[in-house]
């Protein structure tokens, strides 16, 4: 092959589904004079909520505010620790830093990359206020176990559905989607990496009236009224700030196109399932390569699908050889204890009796977050991906795990 067609042929690892459609929303937003958050964020707040099944829905400017005021709404101020996960995106474990906070990491499950409820228990201290757990790459993690612990310890639980829109859980015998929410707060990320964008955006999710209103007083600098009452006040009104808030706006441009996406969203996650349908097919009888796997409660959305090398195989020397070929791949999810800003915090493994128990930056008891880092890659998965462009991958795949020593 040439480097011209393989340039050509070139599979990016994902790649954001966008069209006419959201183009003319934001034009439409723009023409009408009002772009910050307004009528659209109000009408794609209503629609998202909806569309979880959750009372109330707070958009955002991305994930990560969002965890940072679900935590504030849940009660964590300076000095308490939340019990998550290191195996994430940094932004998880960076989003208790912002309250004063201190994470406290427990290990994952290796078949799902999700957080080990048989581990929580152990770490829970007098300080511990709240759970934060991940739906890793949209698998819904054990929630039913990990919200069991949490109501009989009097703790929150925060969901980090940043990847899991669309994802769905066996909740008391019915299938609910993620996001309703099954704990007390659910934050979703609209980055272009995950199922569906506003470019930057994110959206919180909760059943608590008095929880969503301080999401909508926080994300607007903490005043007292919003720019819409001031707007359309037939009387002169002054605002009043009585709360330290933030500018976690979202514009109404970013809303318009998340209405649009959130129409494409069904017919995404649905494709998007076929084709880990026909990974699972495709990769099944590789020696030594393992799928993730989605429990019986579970469904994800696949919003990466991530496998596991052979023990022989060099991830490294793999995600090379694919690259070679004009395939894109990731690896495995990154472990936040193990970069340079946690790893030198003193408490960066965990405080509680049989935390992880680190010394000189070494986390020994989080194994299977460094494993999973370590030994996984993530392959080529988006909508418009083709049958025969997935048939090259598990190809390219197959003949360099068999290439492993
Ligand atoms: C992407 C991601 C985030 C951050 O989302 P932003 O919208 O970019 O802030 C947080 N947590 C997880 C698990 C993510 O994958």
């Amino acid at each position: 092959m040439t480097s011209v067609s393989a340039q050509e042929a070139f599979i990016p690892l994902a790649r954001p589904l966008l069209g006419e459609e959201e183009a003319q929303a934001a034009s439409r937003t723009i023409m009408s004079g009002w772009v910050m958050q307004g009528p659209q964020v109000a009408a794609f707040e209503t629609e998202f909520a909806a569309y979880v099944g959750a009372d109330h829905a707070c958009a955002v400017s991305s994930c990560t505010t969002a965890l940072h005021l679900g935590l504030i709404a849940v009660g964590v101020v300076p000095g308490d620790e939340v019990v998550t996960v290191s195996h994430s995106f940094v932004a998880t474990a960076n989003s208790v830093r912002y309250c004063g906070a201190t994470p406290v990491f427990v290990d994952i499950e290796p078949g799902t990359f999700n957080i080990d409820p048989a581990l929580v228990e152990r770490v829970i201290t007098p300080r511990t206020r709240a759970i934060l757990v991940v739906h890793q790459m949209g698998m819904p993690c054990d929630l039913a176990e990990i919200v069991r612990i949490a109501r009989s310890r009097g703790l929150a639980v925060v969901e980090d559905c940043a990847c899991a829109v669309g994802s769905e859980i066996l909740w008391d015998g019915q299938w609910q989607r993620i996001g309703r929410p099954q704990g007390d707060v659910a934050c979703f990320s609209f980055h272009p990496r995950k199922v569906i964008t506003t470019g930057d955006g994110g959206m919180i999710t909760t059943n608590r009236g008095d929880w969503d209103e301080r999401f909508r007083l926080l994300r607007l600098h903490g005043m007292s009224q919003s720019t819409a009452q001031r707007h359309g006040s037939p009387t002169v009104t002054f605002e009043s700030y009585d709360v330290f808030g933030y500018n976690f706006r979202m514009t109404d441009i970013q809303a318009a196109i998340g209405r649009e996406q959130l129409k494409r969203l069904p017919g995404i996650v649905e494709r998007r399932r076929a084709l880990a349908d026909r990974y699972r097919r495709l990769l099944a009888d590789i020696p030594g390569l393992v799928l993730p796997e989605e429990p019986a409660w579970a469904r994800s959305n696949w919003q990466s699908y991530c496998v596991r090398l052979p023990d022989g195989c060099d991830q490294r020397q793999v995600m090379q050889e694919l690259l070679d070929q004009g395939i894109a791949t990731r690896r495995g999810i990154m472990a936040a204890h193990r970069e340079p800003v946690y790893r030198t915090e003193p408490w960066s493994c965990g405080s509680g009796p049989g935390a992880c128990g680190c010394a000189a930056g070494t986390c020994a008891r989080l194994v299977e977050s460094e494993r999973a880092q370590d030994r996984t890659i993530v392959l080529p998965l988006f909508p418009q991906l083709t049958d025969a462009e997935q048939d090259r991958v598990a190809e390219a795949l197959r003949a360099s795990c068999l290439l492993c020593p």
